[in-house]
């Protein structure tokens, strides 16, 4: 057997590692590596999710979502909003912010329909019947809940009741022309009865247990609640960068409700 000789096998070595480097590059270039500012995670390697417009949606490490990012940020900023005392009800409770809201000694209510199916729940609550007492929370967490509600408008009405006057409702939902790239008018929520079944809803609404895909009329339901609105555009508002860095989705709203 003929061996190579040791200089030659270092210099392919070499070569197929600066062609290794090369391709590395291009690629870090063509998808810039992604932070996930809940747990620390960077890389390329975000998750993405049946049916949703964007690529990178779930972090590898923690699993959080583009919009568990976004108001992992918003809490960042508002900090101010948590503190000893502050009665806070969360539902469908994103594990990632049990450590941010309990770190005061705050009163922390996590809610659910159904505890234990998604979310890790203390409280069964049906969200269009609260059992608790007008302005009982300073702070309520609601997002990507009502389109699994069957009267949505009752539940906005019934989170406006047990705010307290100046408390803060931040409410999310999946928007077709955001979330979906589905073939509706993005300005007009659907909802028809005759969407009844697992697979159309998956089909017209993007997701098998959603109730109707909401469009950019949304807004007009937290009007008709009753509550008035502080803001919606605080991921518009973090910048481009911010928004690429932490695989964010700039259209996403976060509505700052209050009363
Ligand atoms: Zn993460």
């Amino acid at each position: 057997m003929e061996l190579e000789p040791l200089n030659s096998s270092y210099d392919n070595l070499l070569k197929e590692n600066r062609e290794m480097r090369k391709k590395l590059n291009q690629y870090e270039k063509a998808y810039p590596a992604k932070e996930c500012p809940v747990c620390g995670h960077k890389g390329i390697d975000f998750i993405p999710f049946p049916n949703i417009i964007h690529k990178e949606v779930i972090c590898p490490t923690c699993h959080c979502h583009e919009r568990q990012r976004a108001l992992w940020l918003y809490f960042q900023k508002n900090k101010n909003l948590i503190n000893d005392g502050t009665k806070i009800l969360h539902f469908a409770p994103e594990k990632q912010f049990k450590e941010l809201f309990t770190s005061k000694d705050t009163e922390y209510h996590t809610a659910d329909f159904n505890p234990g199916d998604y979310a890790d729940a203390d409280e069964k609550i049906d969200i269009q019947d609260i059992p608790y007492d007008d302005n009982y929370f300073d702070l309520i967490l609601c997002s990507h809940v009502l389109e699994h509600v069957p009267d949505d408008m009752r539940a906005l009405r019934e989170l406006r009741r047990v705010l307290k006057p100046k408390g803060i409702a931040l409410i999310m939902v999946p928007m077709n022309g955001v979330s979906y790239n589905l073939p509706y008018d993005e300005f007009k929520t659907l909802e028809k009865d005759e969407y009844n079944t697992p697979e159309l809803r998956e089909k017209h609404y993007g997701q098998f247990d959603h109730l109707r895909l909401y469009g950019a009329d949304f807004k007009q339901r937290i009007f008709e609640s009753g509550f008035e609105l502080l803001g919606e555009d605080f991921i518009k508002n973090l910048g481009l960068e911010t928004i690429e860095r932490y695989a964010l989705v700039r259209n996403e709203k976060i509505y700052e409700c209050t009363k």
